[in-house]
């Protein structure tokens, strides 16, 4: 294990409030731990309710006064990629505070992570550039015309799993189609997006990207409920989800929520076989486990449930957990804790429901005080067990076996989420099939985690409302305007004239 080399010194606080003043909360502290080593690295200062308040009026008088959701396509598009090389030329130091915080791996958080975080602005300066316009002929003598508007001022919510990648398609589609911003991350992993948005606002007009920190009973809550924002994008669990959705909803403000998930990765005898492992392994290990779209339901075909199974076993076993600023390092700390205990509490859940601990299941005491578990897997005894049903949300594998298409189609869909589903067969009847009846808002056939920014993403039932993308932003941050013009002057249907 290398040094973890802690503390840091947490980037200012970045809200960008009035006069691009540098403002500190005036609430709680709250204490920010490195996951490897559970050391306090630093402190957050709660915002409350009086720094929402002007976050949003910062917000608000950019939208009215900065020019920004009036600026020509061309120049919204050129700051969006100097975004996109602003991220790139500080890598090192946005990965670093990444880590520090989420405690996911260096080489992940490079390698993906951040590309993605960069590639989010390059895709929609891009988008805008090639947007097309709408005008009507239909109506005898007149034109119409539909133009689409920013909305006004977003809130944006961003959780703890990838801060940067999560939160930079929400800044990116936001301040694409014209809108302002005020960004909360989440009050455990703060400092990485503090960072980035300090590094925007020298390139944004003032107040266009406002942060607020704090808990999100608080900050939070304050922000999603407030009579002045025009949208809500959330990102986060499902019970959360809910209590967003209710504060936004009493101010009739649109929301897309992008919820949590329990996703099947089922696995016909028809598969390649090492390319469907990989992917089991991978979209259920990566990112340390802690992400919406993992893979943990994995249904094998009953013929080569055993082989598969122990094939994944055999390369689980061999995984490599410790450092995450290691570059041998496939798997680092859990996020928190508390997480880990919740994480590792589903190994007796999975006892007393009657499934069996296949490998895993405990916290790997040698690595010191860090929050690392070994990554874990059970065999469930049916798809009613804990395992199968609840977001676990960590590197904790549930396996299940079928005999029929019809058989993995159901298991599949009886959850009561429905954010991606993986299908691995190489027979195109089965895929179709399978595919097809998919209640899910992603299927990957023959392919893990792979993301087409243009298309929708988001999830059936409590995986989330709304989908997040190139088409689906732009209608979602964007206000539709009908303007009717006569062709020439008409006379209009006269009263009092009898
Ligand atoms: P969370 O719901 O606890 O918190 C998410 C964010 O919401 C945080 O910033 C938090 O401070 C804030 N928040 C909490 N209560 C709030 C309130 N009442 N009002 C406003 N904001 C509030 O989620 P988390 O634990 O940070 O993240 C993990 C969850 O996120 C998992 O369930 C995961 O599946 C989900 N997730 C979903 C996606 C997706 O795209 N569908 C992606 C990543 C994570």
């Amino acid at each position: 294990m290398t040094n973890f080399q802690v503390p840091i010194t947490p980037p200012e606080h970045a809200a960008g409030l009035s006069n691009g003043a540098v403002v500190k909360g005036n609430g709680s502290e709250i204490p920010i731990f490195y996951p490897a080593t559970g050391q306090q690295i630093g402190t957050l200062i709660e915002d409350g309710p009086q720094d929402v308040d002007r976050a949003v009026a910062a917000a608000r008088k950019a939208f009215k006064t900065s020019g920004w959701p009036e600026l020509s396509v061309e120049k919204r598009a050129e700051i969006l990629e100097a975004c996109e090389r602003i991220i790139l030329e500080n890598i090192d130091e946005l990965a670093r505070l990444e880590c520090l915080t989420t405690g996911l791996v260096m080489t992940q958080i490079k390698s993906f992570h951040l590309p993605r975080a960069a590639y989010n602005f390059r895709f929609f300066a891009q988008y805008i550039s090639q947007a097309r316009g709408e005008r009507y002929d239909n109506t005898e003598g007149y034109m119409s015309t539909v133009k689409r508007e920013p909305a006004g001022v977003a809130a944006l919510i961003a959780p703890w799993n990838a801060p940067l990648a999560l939160a930079t398609m929400k800044i990116a589609a936001a301040l694409a189609f014209g809108n302002c911003a005020v960004l909360k991350p989440s009050e455990q992993t703060p400092y990485s997006l503090m960072k980035l948005v300090s590094l925007l606002n020298d390139l944004l007009p003032e107040g266009v990207l406002n942060l607020v920190n704090g808990r999100g009973g608080v900050t939070g809550a304050h922000l999603v409920g407030h009579p002045d924002i025009d949208r809500v994008s959330f990102t986060g669990g499902t019970v959360t989800g809910r209590e967003v959705m209710a504060a936004a909803g009493r101010q009739l403000t649109p929301c897309t929520m992008e919820l949590g998930g329990k996703s099947a990765n089922i696995i016909f005898a028809s598969a390649d076989f090492d390319r469907a492992l990989d992917s089991a392994l991978l979209s259920i290990f990566s990112t340390n486990g802690q992400q919406c779209l993992a893979g943990s339901r994995i249904l094998v075909e009953t013929s080569i449930f055993d082989k598969f199974v122990d094939a994944f076993l055999a390369r689980m076993s061999r995984i490599k957990v410790g450092d995450p600023m290691a570059p041998e390092t496939e798997i680092g700390p859990i996020a928190s804790k508390s997480h880990m205990e919740r994480i590792l509490s589903f190994v007796d859940t999975a006892s007393k429901d009657g499934d069996r601990l296949l490998g895993g299941g405990n916290r790997i005491d040698d690595l010191g005080s860090g929050y690392f578990m070994n990554p874990t897997a059970v065999a469930a005894k049916s798809n009613s067990s804990t395992v199968c049903q609840a977001e676990i949300f960590g590197p904790f594998a549930s396996f299940l076996s079928f005999k029929t298409e019809e058989e993995a189609i159901s298991i599949a869909n009886e959850t009561e989420f429905g954010l991606v589903s993986y299908v691995w067969s190489d027979h195109l009847p089965t895929v179709m099939n399978v595919s097809e009846r998919m209640r899910s808002g992603v299927v990957w056939v023959n392919t893990p985690l792979t993301r087409e920014l243009r298309a929708p993403f988001g999830g059936y039932n409590n995986s989330g409302v709304g989908r997040e993308g190139g088409h689906s932003c732009e209608e979602f941050y964007t206000e539709e305007k009908t303007t009717t013009i006569p062709k020439s002057p008409l006379n209009p249907f006269q009263f009092g004239m009898k």
